[in-house]
């Protein structure tokens, strides 16, 4: 591992000045991935900036209904906030079903949102991979692809998105607030993931120096029996096959409004707005699920080791629209 001088920041724009001003620097929040990284040699920052000091750890309840949440609140305290789990259990869930409870004490939000690929290739030095070393390859294409990604994917890259809470903020239609050497942002969060198309090795539009100070989730009143479903190889401490969160509104027996996303299954955390479009409307039986699933899914490209991704993310879409139509007020 190379030698890393490590600095403490106590302000936003500190941070940001420290970070922005030299290449080779780095944020450092909750560090249950970047020392891994740094370990692997798969990072090699010359400085940390540990931002642990800064003043974004609060969960707060908006006036209008919606939330923020503090870019370096820790997993835990957001998944047990009273707020969020009476009025958006989707984002308590798939947090509590992301991570070990330790993790989840360690673990900071904005954070999560940016934790690398779990592509045992990105994580080998010697392996060929795109997104650590652009032009170098991809060895998971001809290689272990079991847990890759068929929705999204370009012959440059196929490595599943590993955040779960991206999953159900994407549903919700959250906002990442940033703060960068020019100056503050707001960034739709279907937007802050990048597909990884000719470029795998950007995943995100920041810039270098450029931190997330925050997380708003807007008013969605459907929220309040939202819901994540995870289906994994184990029951604790392992990353999704397929998930899916969703929140659902059934007015006399057919689909009102619907938010649905799916995790496990694409290279960014993928809002189902196919599927959503096709189920407005129409009766919120397993026939409908499952049509607007299929149409969904469609364009997926399995590789060698994940076709069965296909059908067990239509099933997935399908038990969690059923669950939701349940808790969602539905006949
Ligand atoms: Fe690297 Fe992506 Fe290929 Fe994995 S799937 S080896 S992360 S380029």
């Amino acid at each position: 591992m190379r030698p890393v001088s490590y600095a403490r920041a106590t302000e936003v724009a500190g941070a940001v000045a420290a970070v922005s001003a030299d290449p080779e620097s780095a944020f450092l929040a909750g560090g249950t991935t970047e020392i891994d990284l740094l370990r692997l040699n798969v990072r090699q920052p010359s400085r940390l900036v540990d931002i642990n000091a800064l003043p974004l750890t609060r969960v707060e309840d908006l006036p209008d209904g919606g939330l923020r949440i503090g870019a370096l609140a820790r997993m835990s305290d957001v998944a047990e906030a009273p707020g969020v789990v009476q009025r958006f259990p989707v984002i308590a869930q798939a947090l509590v079903l992301g991570a070990s409870a330790q993790l989840r004490h360690m673990a900071s939000m904005g954070g999560n949102l940016l934790q690398a690929v779990r592509c045992s290739y990105f994580r080998d030095p010697r392996a060929a991979c795109n997104k650590r070393e652009p032009g170098s390859g991809c060895a998971a294409l001809d290689g272990i692809n079991r847990g890759h990604a068929i929705l999204g994917t370009s012959r440059h890259c196929i490595a599943t998105h590993p955040s779960d809470v991206a999953v159900a903020l994407v549903a919700l239609d959250a906002v990442v607030h940033t703060q960068g050497p020019g100056g503050g942002r707001a960034i739709g969060i279907d937007d802050f993931f990048l597909l990884p198309g000719d470029t795998p090795h950007l995943e995100h539009p920041l810039e270098h120096g450029e931190l997330i100070v925050g997380i708003e989730v807007p008013a969605v009143p459907l929220a309040r029996t939202s819901l994540y479903l995870k289906v994994r190889d184990r029951e604790s401490y392992e990353f999704a096959l397929a998930s899916v969160a969703v929140a659902l509104r059934v007015d006399d027996g057919a689909v009102g409004e619907v938010r649905l996303a799916l995790g496990g299954v694409a290279t960014k955390p993928w809002r189902a707005r196919r599927a959503e479009q096709l189920l407005v409307g129409e009766p919120a039986t397993g026939e409908s699920f499952a049509r607007a699933a299929g149409e969904e899914l469609a364009p997926a490209v399995p590789q060698t080791m994940n076709a069965f991704k296909v059908e067990l993310a239509r099933r997935a879409m399908v038990r969690a629209l059923e669950m939701a139509t349940v808790v969602g007020g539905a006949p």
